[in-house]
């Protein structure tokens, strides 16, 4: 395995991680982010250049608070890391992450400004993915108590309760506008966020739209045979009939079932029906042109649909089907082999003939039991 192989089977689908494992990755990312926190404040108390648009004071103050909810943050990995394997899925682990990283980055926000760049990014961005990724209660409530908590704290500095940005100094210049520092500030500062929210979302909606096609191929597909099953088989007929009509091009749908098919089960078991309704499901495949759809209807049933070849055509396809299935042999153990056979019922619309789906299918089974009944291997049109 390549490396790039080894990381993708390591991720595997993110959708499908237990809780304590995506909540890691959220306070992984929030390290990160806490990490350019406290590289910023502590710039601001030390960095001659910056630190005079710092009120000391509060920088002083908050510094250890900051290295407090990182020290925070990574206990909680600690922890979440070594949750019991029974825990692992327990929506409360998604509760406590979102939670804290939600109130505790209203706190960051307030710091730097609650109107701002950063504090926008995180309060936008952040739900939109966590709504894709995690547990859709456990973000709406740390969305809804982080908003608040917002508000609270908005209030409180409206009252002139609480400073506004008690970290920064300076913050406009006289003609209203922003100092320039602080928009390279709030830049920095929400980049890790857009960066860590558009690369979550880009792998989780890639992985979503994989398991979408998934998820419709497996809904239309008979496992065993792998061609499409019964319920896709008719959808099919019902858009071709659609088609044909509006076309004026005649259908035609042949009803095919393998003879004695339960002395192949009694007689050989049932591996060996299996093998053979495989046999006779890439019989028919090979047998039918490439805009013909075949589909397993039922146990060793299968309907197949031929758009746009009149009776005479479509009876020499029927035919071909026919043949291919009864030159089908299967290899046993021993040196045996087992021939295979198939009857078959068709019945037949002409060019803007007025008839059902459930009629079409009908007709053809009909077709099929006098086909059983005049002695097996053979077709028979429906009149
Ligand atoms: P006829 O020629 O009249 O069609 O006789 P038949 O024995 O083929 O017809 P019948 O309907 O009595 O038997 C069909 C058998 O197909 C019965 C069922 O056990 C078997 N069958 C259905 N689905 C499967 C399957 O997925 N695997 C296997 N091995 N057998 C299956
Ligand atoms: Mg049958
Ligand atoms: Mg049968």
């Amino acid at each position: 395995m390549t490396i790039k192989q080894k990381l993708i089977h390591h991720i595997a689908n993110p959708l499908e991680w237990s809780s304590s494992r995506k909540t890691a990755l959220l306070l992984w990312m929030y390290l990160f982010d806490q990490l350019l926190y406290t590289a910023f404040i502590v710039l601001g108390q030390y960095h001659p250049l910056v630190a005079p648009w710092f009120d000391q004071q509060q920088a002083a103050l908050h510094s250890y608070y900051f290295m407090l909810l990182m020290v925070t943050s990574a206990a909680l990995l600690v922890l979440v890391h070594f949750t019991p394997p029974r825990y692992r899925n327990n929506v409360a682990i998604e509760y406590m992450g979102c939670l804290f990283f939600g109130l505790t980055h209203v706190y960051y926000g307030y710091c730097v400004g609650l109107m701002s760049l950063p504090v926008g990014v995180v309060l936008v961005g952040t739900p939109v993915v966590g709504f894709i990724f995690l547990d859709l209660w456990a973000v709406a409530t740390a969305f809804v108590a982080s908003l608040l908590l917002v508000v609270v704290l908005s209030t409180a500095t409206l009252m002139e309760q609480l400073p506004y940005a008690p970290l920064l100094q300076n913050l406009y210049r006289a003609d209203g506008q922003m100092e320039a520092i602080w928009v390279i500030s709030y830049s920095i500062l929400a980049s890790p966020h857009l960066f860590f929210i558009f690369t979550l979302a880009y792998y989780v909606l890639q992985r979503w739209r994989v398991r979408e096609q998934q998820v419709v191929a497996l809904s239309r597909t008979d496992s065993l045979t792998g061609l499409i099953n019964r319920r896709h088989i008719v959808e099919l007929l019902s858009i071709e009939k659609t088609e044909c009509e509006s076309l004026k091009l005649p259908l035609s749908v042949v009803m095919v079932d393998l003879d004695h098919f339960k002395k192949i089960n009694d007689g050989w078991g049932h591996d060996v029906g299996d093998r053979a309704l495989i046999a006779a499901a890439a019989a028919l495949r090979s047998a039918v042109r490439q805009n013909d759809h075949v589909g397993r209807y039922g146990g060793e049933e299968f309907l197949v649909v031929l758009p746009g070849l009149d009776a005479t055509q479509a009876r020499m396809l029927a035919e071909r089907i026919r043949t291919t299935i009864a030159a089908t042999v299967l290899e046993l153990p021993n040196n045996q082999c087992l021939s295979l056979s198939a009857s078959l019922g068709m019945s037949c619309v002409a060019v803007a003939d007025e008839v059902t789906v459930e009629h079409l299918i009908k007709q053809a089974d009909l077709a099929l039991y006098r086909a059983k009944d005049s002695g097996r291997d053979q077709l028979v049109v429906a009149a």
